[in-house]
């Protein structure tokens, strides 16, 4: 595809991505638009101009304060949507080039959350990531519990707290119990990180139903950066016997531009061979992990940034359609803004574990920075930030960056 829009060719929003997402500026009223490079496209307006009509989208879809309305006009619509503009973008003659005022800097608008979710679920699907918490915590020769290969262990998340990329953090304050002595309250000690991706619910179902591995991509809608924080101290007190619970839900944050399943379909790479065989409705035909490079970088207040881990998405042991065909197994329904987070993913080496709890060995080691500083856990205004991009062939589709600062305990 070739563009009369100049692009830089290191930009993560190509005109291969498109992806989706929600922005305002001083005097405009939130709505859906595109980015490409450095640019934001108003779709709101470009949709006014009548170009999306012939495809059954009519311009208030892109009239509101959250993706949703848009996302639940079906795939076909979407993706007919995303391949217009592309289309508009390669067209000399088209709208888009003709109508440089729906074009914004990126500089000038403000982005918003993209999706209003409505549900959220956390799976566990990195081997590496279960393996290494395992053994820190459990058995050394028993890492995996029995369960594990044999279903994509997940919990049910708080949907309330997730928030964008910049909206910063205040350290949680909860109940920690430390090891010579009774429980006790104060901020947490042990704030970590878990790089993960999430993915969006495109499609309903009714109570009862249940998505096939087959039919499940059918109701992805797409793929945001996820970063799920965590308060390794309040969650070891409080985990047993039903789960993460406060050391969790105080907040994810997530990236603003939701790139579509279709943008990622030419990353696609074979996910680990799975042992022992998983049950029927676990199985999958075709290609299903996706080649996505993740890094994380932590900079503490007034120092400079260092990347302290480099993982990728294609480590995944459980890929997306086997976590959504168990996850409505037993008939419980999805809505449209539901999200679905991948559980940390951390690859083979140390370079590549997706949280500082195993990056520390548990406290047990220190991790480098730059400037000669080191840490543990995430300490008082510290900012983490987390990127993600796909590349082939001279095509990158990536997601920006999910930034936040680490504020005190409010
Ligand atoms: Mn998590």
């Amino acid at each position: 595809m070739k563009s009369w829009f100049k692009l830089d060719p290191t930009s993560d929003f190509s005109i291969h991505n498109i992806p989706f997402g929600i922005i305002s500026s001083a005097s405009l009223s939130k709505r859906v638009a595109t980015r490409i490079g450095d640019s934001i496209i108003d779709l709101y307006a470009l949709a006014k101009l009548d170009v999306f009509s012939s495809l059954g989208v009519l311009p208030d879809v892109f009239n509101a304060d959250f993706l949703n309305d848009f996302i639940a006009e079906g795939k076909e619509k979407t993706k007919a949507v995303r391949k217009k503009i592309q289309e508009m973008l390669t067209d000399d003659q088209s709208i888009l080039k003709h109508n440089p005022q729906v074009f914004l800097d990126e500089a000038e608008v403000q982005v918003h959350m993209p999706v209003k979710v409505t549900d959220y679920t956390d799976f566990y699907s990195s081997i590496e990531h279960a393996t290494n918490l395992g053994k820190l915590f459990r058995d050394p020769e028993n890492a995996l519990l029995p369960n594990w290969r044999h279903l994509p262990v997940g919990y049910h998340g708080r949907a309330s707290s997730i928030v964008e990329s910049g909206v910063n953090i205040h350290r949680p304050k909860g109940q920690m119990k430390p090891a010579d002595g009774p429980p006790v309250f104060g901020p947490c000690k042990l704030l970590d990180f878990e790089l993960e991706v999430g993915f969006i619910i495109g499609k309903e179902t009714q109570l009862s139903d249940s998505i096939s591995t087959e039919a499940a991509e059918e109701h992805i809608f797409g793929l945001v950066l996820f970063n799920d924080w965590s308060a390794r101290d309040i969650q070891k007190w409080e985990y047993v016997p039903l789960g993460p619970f406060l050391g969790k839900s105080f907040a994810s944050s997530i990236s603003p531009w939701v790139v579509t399943l279709e943008a990622l379909d030419r990353f696609r790479v074979p996910g680990p061979k799975q042992e022992p065989e998983v049950l029927d409705y676990l199985k999958y035909q075709g290609v299903r992990n996706i080649d996505l490079k993740l890094e994380v970088s932590l900079t503490p207040e007034n120092g400079s940034e260092t990347v302290i881990s480099e993982s990728n998405f294609k480590y995944m042991y459980w890929n997306m359609a086997q976590q959504l065909a168990h996850h409505t197994v037993n008939g419980c329904n999805v809505h449209v803004g539901d999200m679905m987070a991948s559980g940390t993913i951390s690859g083979k080496d140390e370079r590549s574990f997706g949280s500082m709890l195993e990056m520390s060995y548990a406290g047990k080691k220190t991790i480098p920075l730059r400037d000669g500083a080191e840490r543990k856990f995430i300490k008082d205004n510290d900012t983490i930030v987390m990127r993600g991009h796909c590349e082939k062939d001279g095509i990158r589709v990536g997601f920006g960056e999910v930034r936040a600062q680490v504020l005190a305990a409010k």
